[in-house]
C-alpha cells in the first residue's frame, strides 16, 4: 500500500496548482459576478493538456484516468477556481464516449474534449422525475433513420457553453415493448432545443438551464453507442467519475477555505498580543474540518484507484463514500472559514463567502447525500430499500 502519487502525478499537480494560483479566486468570482465564463482559464487548462488527462492518447489526451483528472479538480478548486463543468465535460462526457462511444463518435468529439476546444454538457435530471431517475419521461422515438426527442432537463449546466448535451432520454425495447435509457449527443443548436437560465445562489462562472426538447429530430449516429444496449451501461460508466471529481473539487475548497481562514486567524489580533488562531475556539473548528477535509481526500484516492484498476462495483461504493465525506468537509471548511474571519468573512474581498452557494449545492448535487445514504444503507449494511 501506498499514500504517494506517482512523480508524474506530482508534477501534475505542482503544475495545474500553479496555474489555478496564477488566476486565483478574484478572478473566478470576477466573471461570476460579471455573468462571464473562465475561458482563459478554461482555455490554458486545455492547452496545457490538464482537461484531457484522462483521454486516451490516440484522441489527443494524456492517457492518464480518472485520478489524475481528481488531481486536476481538486488543485484548481484548492486555487479558488472550483470549476464545475470540470465534472460535466472530461470526467462525465469524455469517460462516457471512450467507454461506449463508436469510433467515428470518439474520434469526432475527444480531440476537441481533449484541447478544450468543445464542451459536452449532461442532461439527465427532470422536473417531475427529480432523484428518480426511473421516472425519466424525456422520449426518443424512432423517425425514419433517425430519432425524434421530446421531453424536459432542469439545473443543467454550462449549455450556453457546450457544443452538445449528452441527453439521457428513453426508448422502446422492440423485444419487451419497455423503456429503456438511451444517451443522445443532441448539438445544443438543434431545432426544437430551447433553453432558458435559472436564477441560481451560487457564485459562480457557470449558468445552470431548464431544457425543453420540442421534436428534436437527430439523425442515427446521435444515439451514443452502436446499439441501444449501449444505454444502460454508458450511464453508469459516467456515474463513478463524476461522483469522484465532484468530490475532488469539494476537497479542493475545502483546502482553499482553510488556508484562507489559517493565514487569517495566525494574524489577526484583538486581545493584546495574541493571535486570534490561539484561542482553541477559532483554533479546534478549523482543526476539526481540516481532518475533515484529509479524510475525504483519502476516500478520494481510494475510489480513484479502485476506479482506475476497473475494479466499478468497489469504486462504486467508494466514490459514493468519497462524494458524501467531501460534500460534507466542503460545507463544513467553508462555513468554518467565513466564522472564524469574522466580519472579514462575509466581505467579498477575503474570498470565503462567495463559495457558500457552491459548497451547498455540493451536499445536493450530483446526487444528495440522502440517495448516498440511502445507496450505502441499502448496498453496503444490506437494508430494505424503502421507496
Ligand atoms: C448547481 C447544480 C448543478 C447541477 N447540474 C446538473 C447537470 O449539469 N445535469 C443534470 O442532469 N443535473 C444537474 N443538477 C441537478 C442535480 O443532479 C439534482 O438537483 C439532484 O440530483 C437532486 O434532484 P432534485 O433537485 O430533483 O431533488 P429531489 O429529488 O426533488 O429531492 C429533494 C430532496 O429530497 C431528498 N430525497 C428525495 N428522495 C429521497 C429518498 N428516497 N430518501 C431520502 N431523501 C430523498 C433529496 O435528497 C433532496 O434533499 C444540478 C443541480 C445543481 C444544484
Amino acid at each position: 500500500m501506498t499514500f504517494d502519487l506517482t512523480p508524474e502525478q506530482d508534477q501534475l499537480r505542482d503544475a495545474v496548482r500553479a496555474l489555478g494560483r496564477r488566476y486565483g479566486h478574484s478572478y473566478f468570482v470576477a466573471k461570476a459576478k460579471s455573468g462571464e465564463h473562465t475561458t482563459e482559464l478554461w482555455a490554458e487548462a486545455g492547452r496545457l493538456g490538464y482537461l484531457g488527462v484522462n483521454i486516451p492518447t490516440e484522441y489527443g489526451g494524456g492517457g492518464g484516468g480518472i485520478t489524475e483528472l481528481a488531481i486536476v479538480c481538486e488543485e484548481l478548486a484548492a486555487a479558488g477556481c472550483p470549476l464545475l463543468l470540470l465534472v460535466v465535460s472530461p470526467a462525465i462526457a469524455a469517460t462516457v464516449l471512450s467507454r461506449h462511444g463508436t469510433e467515428e463518435q470518439r474520434k469526432r468529439h475527444l480531440p476537441g474534449l481533449a484541447d478544450g476546444s468543445q464542451k459536452i454538457v449532461f442532461a439527465i435530471t427532470e422536473p417531475e422525475a427529480g432523484s428518480n431517475f426511473h421516472r425519466l419521461g424525456t422520449v426518443a422515438r424512432r423517425d425514419g433513420d433517425g430519432w425524434l426527442l421530446n421531453g424536459r432537463k432542469c439545473y443543467i449546466s454550462g449549455v450556453d457553453e457546450a457544443g452538445h448535451v449528452l441527453v439521457v432520454a428513453r426508448t422502446e425495447d422492440s423485444s419487451t415493448g419497455k423503456l429503456k435509457p438511451a444517451l443522445f449527443l443532441v448539438p445544443t443548436d438543434a431545432p426544437g432545443l430551447t433553453r432558458s437560465k435559472l436564477d441560481m445562489e451560487i457564485v459562480s462562472p457557470e449558468n445552470q438551464f431548464l431544457l425543453y426538447l420540442d421534436d428534436v429530430r437527430l439523425p442515427a449516429d446521435a444515439l451514443l453507442g452502436e446499439s441501444l444496449d449501449a444505454g444502460l451501461p454508458a450511464l453508469f460508466a459516467g456515474l463513478n467519475p463524476e461522483r469522484i471529481t465532484v468530490a475532488a473539487m469539494g476537497a479542493g475548497t475545502g483546502r482553499y477555505a482553510i488556508e484562507r481562514a489559517s493565514e487569517y486567524t495566525a494574524t489577526r489580533k484583538v486581545w493584546g498580543g495574541r493571535s486570534i488562531g490561539s484561542h482553541q475556539g477559532v483554533s479546534h473548528p478549523l482543526a476539526h474540518a481540516a481532518v475533515q477535509v484529509e479524510l475525504a481526500r483519502l476516500m478520494i484516492q481510494k475510489a480513484a484507484t479502485l476506479y482506475d484498476a476497473g475494479r466499478d462495483l468497489e469504486a462504486g461504493v467508494a466514490g459514493n463514500m468519497a462524494k458524501y465525506a467531501a460534500g460534507e468537509a466542503a460545507a463544513l471548511a467553508v462555513d468554518t472559514a467565513v466564522q472564524v474571519l469574522g466580519g472579514a468573512g462575509m466581505t467579498t474581498e477575503y474570498g470565503v463567502a462567495t463559495l457558500l452557494g457552491a459548497v451547498r449545492a455540493g451536499r445536493i448535487a450530483p446526487v444528495s447525500r440522502e440517495m448516498i445514504l440511502n445507496f450505502v444503507a441499502q448496498h453496503v449494511l444490506g437494508q430494505e430499500k424503502s421507496y
